[in-house]
């Protein structure tokens, strides 16, 4: 059974307003990485102002009560690469539809980089491997095509009945998992204000914790990568609904 088997959508039904930069986009196995570095000035000011995405009571507003534990395990008699493809499908267009929702406010000149807090820009690999440092919606626009050609993959994803999922599909799922993160990162960190004034926090809130709780389940994102929202993890972990 091929993975699509599972979504309620269509293929190329996809919520993607980011197709432009298709051929610019470099592969997914090389295309990014972050740079941390937190200048004692920024850490002053990250501990002198609590970031809003922190803040009560919109910490605590999500759609549901209790944990994700029962919709992130592995179903019985479902292939485990049959999971993990119709997850990642599903929280790419989830996570894009959000955004979507807020990129008239995400600009070169509201941000001139791909930023997730204090002291963290991340940087773009182009098909050379060489980083660079690109404008937020820039990097979002090659991500997001980067992202949606490894979906569209036969050979990583496959649709069609007959052809299995690659030996290595775990670790491109893996890398696919560090790249939403991101874009969460970059939404919770930038644009939160955009959030709260659309009245999307519980949705966006209860899709992060998802989110988080499948990544945990299949262990698809490293601790490192997930430095820049330690904080928000830590407090829906405290109050049980990331598991
Ligand atoms: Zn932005």
């Amino acid at each position: 059974m091929n993975f699509l088997g599972f979504s309620f959508g269509k293929k190329g039904n996809k919520a993607s307003k980011h197709k432009s930069a298709t051929s610019s986009a470099s592969s997914l196995a090389t295309n990014s990485s972050g740079t941390h570095g937190h200048s004692s000035q920024q850490y002053q000011q990250h501990q002198q102002q609590k970031p809003l995405y922190l803040s009560s009571p919109q910490v605590n507003n999500m759609l549901v009560r209790g944990n994700f534990k029962t919709i992130t395990e592995l179903p019985k008699y479902v292939d485990i690469n049959e999971w993990l493809a119709f997850n990642t499908f599903e929280f790419f267009n989830h996570i894009n539809l959000f955004y979507g929702t807020i990129t008239n406010f995400c600009t070169s000149q509201t941000c001139p980089t791909m930023s997730a807090g204090p002291g963290v820009e991340y940087t773009w690999s182009d098909s050379l491997s060489k980083k660079v440092k690109l404008p937020a919606p820039q990097y979002i626009d090659y991500m997001t095509s980067s992202l949606e050609n490894t979906l569209n993959d036969e050979s990583i994803f496959p649709t069609k009945a007959g052809p299995d999922f690659p030996r290595e599909l775990p670790s491109v799922v893996k890398k696919m998992f560090a790249q939403m993160f991101r874009l969460f990162a970059h939404i919770y960190h930038v644009h939160y204000d955009k959030v709260l004034c659309l009245n999307e926090e519980p949705h966006f809130n209860s899709l992060f914790a998802h989110f988080i709780s499948f990544a945990r389940e299949f262990d698809l994102l490293d601790r490192k990568e997930i430095q820049p929202l330690n904080e928000l993890i830590d407090v829906m972990s405290r109050n049980g609904v990331i598991c």
